[in-house]
């Protein structure tokens, strides 16, 4: 299992998180910048919406000093590239205006929910934030630019407007959601067909044109949405939009061949674009609830609750799945494990104490046993070891590792001490062909008849396949 990648902001990092703040605020500021260059309308503005997502997401950044350092370098950054003057105080604030309202919005979400419950992604939720924060942010952006732009009011508004709220739903979903790669797979080409259909109908788009060619990317994106990982279904859902905005800017994709490209149909295609990203990341997150659960759902049936110890199912999946399917461990050993009169526990200490003994002992053998097998329980106080690739006398070590470490340490409850003993019946194996589950299937009848020679010649004791000689009174062999 590989290590998780540790975040990049971390609440006891406060210098390194400052200096991340100004280098991702300055950094998105230049591509800002430069965009505004090329098309005065700023085709797009990805700070605001990048800012906002990483104040979202880590909670522990949503601090005055952490806003005003942000706040600080868009200042700065104006300061030297611009002749703004006192206009940019209020120009920036204009995205801070975004950026605070956005992220406070999600933070009171967050704090209501508890522990795990959290769906990965509130999909209708980030849009009316965004629609809020847009709204918020455009107003006083539009207010506090009047003065340095050419355009009138409401235009320079629904620009602002549509460019925020068209930025932050492409770009939001995918900063909320983006982790590295748990594990190195490789991409399969199957994996690319979804990737191509998108391309294929942002081409399909260009050549047709019109009111309608920007919905021509919906069925691919959605086909995306139930192929791909909701972090990489929200990038790819990024790029296609800000490719069909581009598209749109330099009248690559036209919507009337008649006439210019107007301020107002730039403004309806964000905002057409904005909706449709809706579609994909609801199948998105739909689709990552439903495996969420299913892994849930798996998880409860292979485990046991009360020990953590496996399932009789969960054993049986196990042992199918590598690396345990492998017939080149050789040899297999099970050891079957029943506590001694458990019963007289429940009927002393009631239920509640039997329960909590079998929670304990579930966990003193899983520690024992470590990687050397598996434990799993099979009904009642009745357990079971599987441990592929030990021999006879690393098995016979094991089991009377166990039997003395539960009979020398007791058990403690309501400030009652139990002393517990176990018995166990041990089967071993040297070749485990034609499979493991055979192999296990014909050796737990012959771990029963021991396990029952245990308990007939007194408990608290192990008894096995052959005698090696462990020199232990305790254990007891015979010959199958
Ligand atoms: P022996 O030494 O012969 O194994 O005696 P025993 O009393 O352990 O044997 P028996 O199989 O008669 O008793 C097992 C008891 O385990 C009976 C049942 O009430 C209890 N039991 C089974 N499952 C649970 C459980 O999940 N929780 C609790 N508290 N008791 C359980
Ligand atoms: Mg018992
Ligand atoms: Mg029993």
């Amino acid at each position: 299992m590989t290590e998780p990648v540790q975040p990049f902001f971390r609440p006891e990092r406060t210098l390194i998180n400052a200096f991340g703040i100004i280098i991702l605020t300055s950094l998105f500021y230049f591509f800002g910048a430069m965009l505004r260059l090329i098309d005065e309308l700023s085709l797009f503005w990805p700070l605001n919406a990048v800012m906002a997502g990483v104040f979202a997401r880590y909670a522990f950044l949503n601090r005055p000093h952490y806003y005003l350092l942000s706040y600080a370098a868009m200042l700065v950054y104006d300061a030297i590239t611009t002749n703004w003057g006192v206009a940019s105080l209020a120009i920036n604030l204009s995205n801070m205006v975004f950026i605070v309202t956005f992220a406070m919005l999600m933070q009171r979400d967050a704090s209501q929910v508890k522990g795990d419950e959290r769906p990965p992604l509130n999909v209708l939720k980030l849009f009316l934030y965004c629609l809020i924060a847009s709204a918020l942010c455009a107003l006083v952006g539009t207010l506090a630019s009047i003065g340095i732009d050419k355009y009138k009011l409401w235009p320079l508004f629904a620009d602002w407007f549509s460019e925020q709220f068209s930025t932050g739903v492409l770009i939001l979903p995918w900063v909320l959601t983006v982790r590295w790669p748990r594990s190195k797979t490789l991409v399969s080409p199957d994996m690319l067909w979804p990737f191509m259909a998108v391309v294929a109908s942002v081409g399909a788009s260009v050549l047709i044109g019109g009111a309608g060619s920007l919905a021509f990317p919906l069925a691919a994106l959605i086909w995306c949405a139930i192929r791909y990982s909701l972090p990489v279904t929200c990038l790819v859902m990024l790029i296609t939009g800000v490719a069909e905005i581009v598209l749109v800017g330099n009248s690559t994709i036209q919507f009337n061949t008649a006439a210019p490209l107007e301020t107002a149909q730039l403004f309806s295609a964000r905002l057409g674009i904005a909706i449709m990203a809706l579609c994909p990341l609801m199948v998105s997150t739909s689709v990552a609830s439903i495996n969420a659960l299913m892994l849930q759902v798996a998880r409860r049936a292979n485990y046991d609750y009360l020990t953590g110890a496996l399932s009789r199912s969960g054993l049986l999946e196990t042992l199918k799945k590598p690396p345990f399917a492998d017939t080149r461990y050789g040899s297999l050993c099970v050891m079957l494990i029943d506590i001694d009169y458990f019963k007289r526990i429940n009927d002393s200490y009631g239920h509640e104490c039997g329960d909590a003994v079998l929670t304990a002992f579930g966990e003193r053998a899983i520690r024992a046993v470590g990687t050397k097998g598996l434990v799993a329980r099979m009904g009642g106080e009745e357990f079971v070891v599987v441990c592929p690739g030990v021999s006879l006398k690393e098995g016979l070590e094991l089991a009377e590792q166990l039997r003395q470490r539960i009979a020398d340490y007791p058990f403690n409850w309501q400030e009652k001490t139990l002393s517990i003993t176990i018995s166990i019946g041990l089967s071993h194996q040297d070749c485990i062909e034609p499979g493991v589950i055979d192999a296990f299937t014909r050796l737990m009848p012959v771990a029963d008849r021991h396990l029952y020679r245990s308990k007939q010649s007194g408990r608290n004791q192990v008894t096995s396949t052959s005698d090696v000689g462990l020199g232990s009174g305790k254990v007891i062999s015979e010959t199958i």
